[in-house]
């Protein structure tokens, strides 16, 4: 019996929503909160008579901190989950905060506004300090530990697949497959193929700001940073074939570097096809992926926000999409004294997500996991307080979950390393 609020209703949040409801046992009562409550209404009329969960709707703006607070007082949820964007991570912990309420999201804060000189003042230091540039970092919502702490309060950081069962598969490599871990590669394939010369596959803003920022990767404790896709490998994806891979930053790198300190070694690598790639040259080129206003014709425009309606909504791609996703983590280590590695993966097709939930292999990898994340913390499997990233908890029951709810593992106990 739970009660669960869940923020934002787009494409990664529509299959954890349903995903949810095919959990109906665990998730009785489910309020879809959205800044756009026709879509919630729309997700809630589609779910009519397929599940047992109580569905209601409701219209809120997270980016106001007392409209989030005042929804949590009326609805009551045992769980806030955060599927909005990461702008709105510190507005709805905070609110979560206020009224004694468990939190979880998907995705590490970022500034909606990356030149409000308060935030920059404090990114500029952290990129000296720590060494790397991307905007997002967890230094703003690990500053909420001690509260959280002293509230009895959980917040689950970062539950979708990358990060998230990226995390858990290094919890999983370190519990069951090693006594200790030299290195580890994350490999994130996305072999589908949508039919649009060029497209994002989730919320565009948020992805082409993470792509076209400068990659980097963790070596001896320290951070190593290199100019956007200066760093090139190809990979034989079981299930997808040959793929070009690059060297990305990503958020979960730095909390793995945290919490298991004797890795020598953390890199992220995602594959990209020459066509986005190009795309994304020539609009970074002309200025479109700025997130700073520009007059346009008497109005203020936001570039990456111009093009955001420009291009096609990430969740209408799912019946276009054909082809399979396979993400992961290899390891290279120790186990009783003998060098070892070991590949822990997901395969997932793009066509089977859209047959189940009318969405496309990136949002259903993404949900899916939100969905198991929130059933550890409603079912009582992951109960620390504090703030916490998914490496930090058990892995198992979370793993036999993403088995059973659609994101089995694979294992190679010999995968092909990366050099
Ligand atoms: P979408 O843009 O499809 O959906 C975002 C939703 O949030 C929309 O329903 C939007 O409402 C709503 N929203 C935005 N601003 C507000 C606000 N101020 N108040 C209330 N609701 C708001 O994004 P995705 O579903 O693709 O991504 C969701 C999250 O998942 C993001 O944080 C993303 O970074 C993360 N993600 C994580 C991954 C992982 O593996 N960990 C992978 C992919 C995504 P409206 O309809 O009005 O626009």
């Amino acid at each position: 019996m739970s009660r669960v609020l869940v923020i934002g209703c787009g494409g990664v949040a529509s299959v954890a929503i349903r995903k949810c409801c095919q959990a109906d046992d665990v998730f009785t009562e489910l309020c879809i909160a959205s800044r756009t409550k026709s879509k919630c209404d729309a997700l809630a009329e589609a779910l009519k008579g397929k599940t047992k969960t109580v569905v209601t709707t409701a219209q809120v703006n997270a980016d106001n901190v007392q409209e989030v607070v005042d929804l949590i007082k009326s609805y009551k949820p045992d769980l806030v989950m955060n599927i909005a964007l990461p702008y709105q991570d510190l507005v709805i912990m905070d609110a979560c905060l206020i009224c004694g309420v468990n939190y979880m999201d998907t995705a590490n804060y970022e500034p909606e506004d990356t030149d409000d000189p308060e935030w920059r003042a404090i990114y500029e230091k952290r990129c000296k300090e720590k060494g790397f540039s991307a905007y997002f970092d967890y230094s703003w919502q690990w500053a909420y530990k001690e509260k959280f702490e002293q509230a009895g309060l959980t917040a689950l950081l970062g539950c979708g697949f990358d990060p998230g069962v990226t995390q858990a598969y290094c919890a999983y490599a370190k519990k069951h497959e090693f006594d200790s871990i030299d290195t580890i590669d994350i490999l994130d394939c996305n072999g589908g193929d949508h039919g649009y010369a060029f497209a994002t596959n989730f919320n565009p803003e948020v992805n082409l700001r993470e792509v076209s920022a400068p990659g980097s990767y963790i070596e001896n404790g320290k951070w190593v940073e290199i100019p956007a896709m200066s760093i090139k490998r190809e990979y034989d994806f079981d299930s997808v074939g040959m793929k070009d891979m690059y060297l990305l930053h990503h958020e979960e790198l730095e909390s793995l570097a945290v919490n298991i300190p004797e890795v020598k070694r953390i890199r992220f690598f995602m594959t990209f096809g020459q066509s986005y790639l190009t795309h994304m040259k020539c609009l970074e080129n002309v200025g479109m992926l700025s997130t700073t206003p520009v007059m346009f014709e008497g109005h203020e425009i936001v570039p990456i926000k111009f093009l955001k309606a420009l291009l096609p909504d990430p969740a209408s791609l799912g019946p276009r999409t054909h082809g399979k996703t396979n993400i992961g983590c290899i390891f290279t280590g120790k186990k009783d004294g003998k060098d070892k590695t070991y590949y822990i993966y997901n395969v997932c097709d793009h066509q089977e997500c859209y047959k189940e939930v009318e969405s496309q292999a990136i949002s259903y990898t993404t949900g899916v996991p939100a969905m198991c994340g929130a059933m550890m913390l409603l079912t009582g499997k992951w109960t620390e307080k504090g703030v916490h990233t998914v490496e930090e908890f058990d892995p198992d029951p979370f793993l036999d979950a993403l088995d059973k709810y659609g994101l089995p593992r694979r294992e190679n106990f010999a995968p092909a390393l990366v050099d």
